[in-house]
């Protein structure tokens, strides 16, 4: 079942020149990465019934805010983590019921629902994160890296899906789409010369405009 965090934040930041409405999704995350600003919240405590909202009552929340936001952001956890037919069922009535674009962010690793709801135009765009190499680094060989950042030793298909997601989104080629990556302490700066190369080579196989960024590592508050 589709749950979300029952405080929604007011966002001029995460969509640049837009205010937004950056609601997360309350269904965990499939990752633990390195600094989770989401950990503590969303990850590490499970839904408490009394506090969660259901769709229905998302819905209803958002419905109210129509004409005052230009954005509405579904974050997580793991946004995509839900039913392909919830969340179809979701953003179709998101679509309805608000005029704003509608943007998810994920951290790739459900390239098939993600295909599906581009194609079904149910999303205006797609944040992405690229935090690893991952078409260079191999789940045995690496599998300190990956633990160190995503805090899984993933599968390759795990390791394929994100770079398979990133294609989607850069072909998909919205200019409010994103690809980023954080510039975690732990890794070299070989890592990150890696990704940005990596995305710019697919960015000029689609004659894409998505941007890419790497941003600056922020410790989550305690
Ligand atoms: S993918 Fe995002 S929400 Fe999930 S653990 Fe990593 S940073 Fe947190």
């Amino acid at each position: 079942m589709l749950t979300f965090y029952p405080r929604f934040i007011r966002t001029f930041t995460d969509l640049p020149g837009h205010l937004s409405l950056l609601i997360h999704a309350w269904n965990g995350c499939n990752m633990r990465c390195y600094g989770c600003h989401n950990d503590a919240e969303l990850i590490a405590q499970k839904p408490i019934p009394h506090l969660l909202l259901t769709a229905e009552q998302t819905l209803d929340r958002l419905g109210g805010s129509d004409g005052l936001f230009d954005a509405v952001l579904f974050s997580g956890g793991e946004f995509l983590i839900g039913s392909k037919a919830e969340l179809e069922s979701f953003l179709r009535r998101v679509r309805l019921i608000f005029r704003g674009k509608i943007i998810i962010m994920t951290n790739g690793t459900f390239p098939g629902k993600l295909k599906r709801l581009l194609e079904l135009a149910l999303i205006d765009g797609v944040h992405i994160d690229m935090k690893l190499p991952f078409h260079l680094l191999d789940p045995v060989e690496d599998a300190e890296v990956f633990e160190a950042i995503i805090g899984i030793v993933p599968s390759a298909r795990f390791c394929q899906d994100i770079l398979d997601s990133v294609d989607l989104v850069i072909r998909h080629n919205s200019r409010l789409s994103q690809v980023r990556t954080v510039r975690y302490p732990l890794l070299s700066e070989e890592f990150f010369v890696q990704i940005a190369s990596y995305v710019e080579q697919l960015k000029d196989k689609y004659d894409s405009i998505v941007p890419y960024s790497l941003n600056p590592y922020h410790p989550p508050q305690k």
